[in-house]
Protein backbone atom coordinates (compact mmCIF):
# COMPACT_ATOMS: atom_id res chain seq x y z
CA UNK A 1 0.00 0.00 0.00
CA UNK A 2 0.75 3.01 -1.04
CA UNK A 3 2.25 5.44 2.02
CA UNK A 4 0.19 8.67 2.69
CA UNK A 5 1.61 12.11 2.77
CA UNK A 6 -0.27 15.29 4.06
CA UNK A 7 1.27 17.97 2.28
CA UNK A 8 0.75 21.45 4.16
CA UNK A 9 1.52 24.43 2.00
CA UNK A 10 -0.55 27.74 1.31
CA UNK A 11 0.69 28.39 -2.17
CA UNK A 12 -1.83 26.07 -4.01
CA UNK A 13 0.75 25.73 -7.22
CA UNK A 14 3.16 24.60 -5.69
CA UNK A 15 0.84 21.82 -3.07
CA UNK A 16 -0.35 20.62 -6.37
CA UNK A 17 3.42 20.40 -7.78
CA UNK A 18 4.52 18.31 -4.47
CA UNK A 19 1.90 16.27 -5.23
CA UNK A 20 2.62 15.46 -8.47
CA UNK A 21 6.12 14.85 -7.74
CA UNK A 22 5.53 12.56 -5.40
CA UNK A 23 2.43 10.79 -6.84
CA UNK A 24 4.69 9.81 -9.75
CA UNK A 25 7.49 8.08 -7.05
CA UNK A 26 4.45 6.04 -5.35
CA UNK A 27 3.28 8.07 -2.57
CA UNK A 28 -0.52 8.85 -2.01
CA UNK A 29 -0.69 12.73 -0.88
CA UNK A 30 -3.32 15.03 0.52
CA UNK A 31 -3.18 19.07 0.97
CA UNK A 32 -4.24 21.48 3.22
CA UNK A 33 -3.56 25.07 2.33
CA UNK A 34 -3.11 26.94 6.13
CA UNK A 35 -2.01 25.71 9.55
CA UNK A 36 -4.81 24.82 11.42
CA UNK A 37 -6.76 22.59 9.06
CA UNK A 38 -3.28 20.95 8.43
CA UNK A 39 -2.71 20.32 12.15
CA UNK A 40 -6.16 19.38 12.17
CA UNK A 41 -5.34 16.70 9.16
CA UNK A 42 -2.38 15.47 10.78
CA UNK A 43 -3.84 14.99 14.36
CA UNK A 44 -6.95 12.98 12.38
CA UNK A 45 -5.77 11.45 9.46
CA UNK A 46 -3.69 8.04 8.65
CA UNK A 47 -0.63 9.64 7.42
CA UNK A 48 3.13 8.14 7.43
CA UNK A 49 4.70 11.78 7.08
CA UNK A 50 3.88 15.17 7.10
CA UNK A 51 5.55 17.60 4.33
CA UNK A 52 5.10 20.78 6.31
CA UNK A 53 5.84 24.89 4.95
CA UNK A 54 7.25 26.37 7.73
CA UNK A 55 5.23 30.30 6.92
CA UNK A 56 1.56 29.36 7.06
CA UNK A 57 -1.30 31.36 7.45
CA UNK A 58 -3.47 30.57 10.60
CA UNK A 59 -0.58 29.05 12.54
CA UNK A 60 3.35 28.51 10.82
CA UNK A 61 4.69 25.27 10.28
CA UNK A 62 7.19 25.23 13.73
CA UNK A 63 3.65 25.90 15.57
CA UNK A 64 2.10 23.22 13.74
CA UNK A 65 4.76 21.08 14.37
CA UNK A 66 5.39 21.36 18.00
CA UNK A 67 1.54 21.14 18.43
CA UNK A 68 1.29 17.97 16.62
CA UNK A 69 4.30 16.28 18.05
CA UNK A 70 2.54 17.00 21.79
CA UNK A 71 0.06 14.42 20.94
CA UNK A 72 1.25 12.55 18.00
CA UNK A 73 4.54 10.92 16.70
CA UNK A 74 4.48 11.29 13.27
CA UNK A 75 7.43 12.18 10.65
CA UNK A 76 7.67 15.96 9.63
CA UNK A 77 9.87 17.42 6.62
CA UNK A 78 9.73 20.96 7.01
CA UNK A 79 9.38 22.98 4.09
CA UNK A 80 11.52 26.28 4.07
CA UNK A 81 12.24 29.26 2.01
CA UNK A 82 15.29 30.51 4.23
CA UNK A 83 18.54 29.04 5.57
CA UNK A 84 17.58 30.65 8.60
CA UNK A 85 14.53 28.35 9.49
CA UNK A 86 17.11 25.50 9.49
CA UNK A 87 18.05 26.71 13.18
CA UNK A 88 15.02 27.17 14.91
CA UNK A 89 13.90 23.71 12.93
CA UNK A 90 16.88 22.03 14.85
CA UNK A 91 15.24 23.98 17.86
CA UNK A 92 12.99 22.38 18.24
CA UNK A 93 14.78 19.28 19.55
CA UNK A 94 12.65 16.39 17.30
CA UNK A 95 15.44 14.19 17.03
CA UNK A 96 13.89 12.43 13.82
CA UNK A 97 12.91 15.69 12.13
CA UNK A 98 14.13 16.85 8.97
CA UNK A 99 14.06 19.91 6.32
CA UNK A 100 14.60 21.02 2.77
CA UNK A 101 15.03 24.01 1.42
CA UNK A 102 13.35 25.77 -1.24
CA UNK A 103 14.47 25.56 -4.08
CA UNK A 104 14.84 21.82 -4.67
CA UNK A 105 13.99 19.33 -7.60
CA UNK A 106 11.64 16.72 -7.56
CA UNK A 107 14.16 14.04 -7.32
CA UNK A 108 15.79 15.96 -4.08
CA UNK A 109 12.19 16.01 -2.67
CA UNK A 110 11.32 11.76 -3.36
CA UNK A 111 15.12 11.29 -1.94
CA UNK A 112 14.52 13.10 1.24
CA UNK A 113 10.79 12.21 2.01
CA UNK A 114 12.04 8.35 1.01
CA UNK A 115 15.03 8.69 3.53
CA UNK A 116 13.08 10.53 6.64
CA UNK A 117 10.46 7.99 6.13
CA UNK A 118 12.98 5.03 6.39
CA UNK A 119 15.00 6.87 9.08
CA UNK A 120 11.71 7.30 11.23
CA UNK A 121 10.71 3.58 10.68
CA UNK A 122 13.88 2.79 11.90
CA UNK A 123 13.99 4.80 15.16
CA UNK A 124 10.83 3.54 15.84
CA UNK A 125 10.71 0.18 15.30
CA UNK A 126 7.87 -0.04 12.82
CA UNK A 127 9.49 -1.46 9.66
CA UNK A 128 12.66 -3.85 10.27
CA UNK A 129 12.77 -5.33 6.44
CA UNK A 130 15.86 -7.19 7.38
CA UNK A 131 14.44 -8.43 10.74
CA UNK A 132 16.81 -11.19 11.95
CA UNK A 133 19.16 -11.62 9.00
CA UNK A 134 22.29 -12.05 9.33
CA UNK A 135 25.06 -10.48 6.82
CA UNK A 136 28.38 -12.34 6.95
CA UNK A 137 32.05 -11.58 5.21
CA UNK A 138 34.73 -14.07 6.37
CA UNK A 139 34.86 -14.83 9.98
CA UNK A 140 32.87 -11.42 10.25
CA UNK A 141 28.78 -11.55 11.03
CA UNK A 142 26.41 -8.85 11.73
CA UNK A 143 23.19 -9.59 12.67
CA UNK A 144 20.71 -6.42 11.25
CA UNK A 145 17.69 -7.02 14.49
CA UNK A 146 20.28 -7.22 17.26
CA UNK A 147 22.55 -4.71 15.46
CA UNK A 148 25.46 -7.23 16.96
CA UNK A 149 29.06 -7.57 15.44
CA UNK A 150 30.58 -11.02 15.82
CA UNK A 151 34.11 -11.10 14.76
CA UNK A 152 35.25 -14.69 14.99
CA UNK A 153 32.59 -15.15 17.19
CA UNK A 154 33.59 -12.40 19.30
CA UNK A 155 31.46 -9.42 19.79
CA UNK A 156 32.53 -5.80 18.94
CA UNK A 157 31.12 -2.73 19.88
CA UNK A 158 30.37 -0.32 17.03
CA UNK A 159 29.16 3.36 17.29
CA UNK A 160 25.91 3.55 14.97
CA UNK A 161 27.74 5.12 12.46
CA UNK A 162 30.19 2.55 12.22
CA UNK A 163 27.49 0.09 12.19
CA UNK A 164 25.78 1.64 9.44
CA UNK A 165 28.88 1.89 7.58
CA UNK A 166 29.50 -1.37 8.06
CA UNK A 167 26.64 -2.81 6.86
CA UNK A 168 26.04 -0.61 3.73
CA UNK A 169 29.90 -2.29 2.93
CA UNK A 170 28.45 -5.42 3.54
CA UNK A 171 25.15 -5.09 1.29
CA UNK A 172 27.62 -3.97 -1.67
CA UNK A 173 30.40 -6.12 -1.57
CA UNK A 174 34.12 -5.41 -3.70
CA UNK A 175 31.79 -2.05 -4.79
CA UNK A 176 33.64 1.51 -4.64
CA UNK A 177 32.16 4.28 -2.63
CA UNK A 178 32.95 7.67 -3.23
CA UNK A 179 33.44 9.47 0.36
CA UNK A 180 30.62 11.66 -0.59
CA UNK A 181 28.56 8.89 -1.48
CA UNK A 182 29.48 7.40 2.12
CA UNK A 183 28.71 10.52 3.66
CA UNK A 184 25.40 11.38 1.86
CA UNK A 185 23.67 7.62 2.84
CA UNK A 186 25.35 7.18 6.31
CA UNK A 187 25.15 10.39 7.64
CA UNK A 188 22.40 11.97 5.17
CA UNK A 189 21.38 15.24 6.05
CA UNK A 190 22.95 16.27 9.38
CA UNK A 191 24.56 18.62 7.82
CA UNK A 192 27.85 19.36 10.24
CA UNK A 193 30.19 17.09 8.76
CA UNK A 194 32.37 16.28 5.69
CA UNK A 195 34.50 14.15 3.43
CA UNK A 196 36.61 13.84 6.94
CA UNK A 197 33.73 12.46 9.20
CA UNK A 198 34.17 9.94 6.95
CA UNK A 199 37.91 9.22 7.11
CA UNK A 200 37.63 9.47 10.36
CA UNK A 201 35.17 6.73 10.71
CA UNK A 202 36.48 4.54 8.12
CA UNK A 203 39.44 4.54 10.52
CA UNK A 204 38.49 3.74 14.13
CA UNK A 205 36.23 0.65 12.03
CA UNK A 206 39.07 -0.23 10.76
CA UNK A 207 40.48 -0.44 14.06
CA UNK A 208 38.04 -2.52 15.34
CA UNK A 209 37.31 -4.82 12.55
CA UNK A 210 40.93 -5.16 10.57
CA UNK A 211 43.57 -7.84 12.06
CA UNK A 212 46.18 -4.64 10.80
CA UNK A 213 44.33 -1.39 10.53
CA UNK A 214 47.65 -0.06 8.80
CA UNK A 215 47.13 -2.43 6.17
CA UNK A 216 43.41 -3.06 6.00
CA UNK A 217 42.09 -6.09 4.18
CA UNK A 218 39.09 -5.80 4.17
CA UNK A 219 37.93 -2.17 4.30
CA UNK A 220 40.38 -1.28 0.89
CA UNK A 221 40.95 2.29 0.02
CA UNK A 222 40.37 2.97 -3.74
CA UNK A 223 42.52 6.02 -4.18
CA UNK A 224 41.28 8.99 -5.46
CA UNK A 225 37.97 7.89 -4.93
CA UNK A 226 36.70 6.35 -1.35
CA UNK A 227 36.91 3.02 -0.31
CA UNK A 228 35.15 -0.64 -1.00
CA UNK A 229 34.76 -3.95 0.86
CA UNK A 230 37.15 -6.86 0.37
CA UNK A 231 34.88 -9.89 0.15
CA1 LIG B 1 4.21 29.38 2.58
Amino acid sequence: MAERILIVEDEPALAALLADYLAVAGYATEQRHDGPSGLQAALGGDFDLVLLDVMLPGMDGLELCRALRAKKDLPVLMVSARREDADKIRGLGLGADDYITKPFSPAELVARVKSHLARYQRLTGKAAPETGQWLSSGDLRVNLEARRVLLSSQEINLTTKEFELLTLFLRHPDRAFSKDELYDRVWGDEQFGDQSTVTVHIRRLREKIEADPSNPSRIQTVWGIGYRWRP
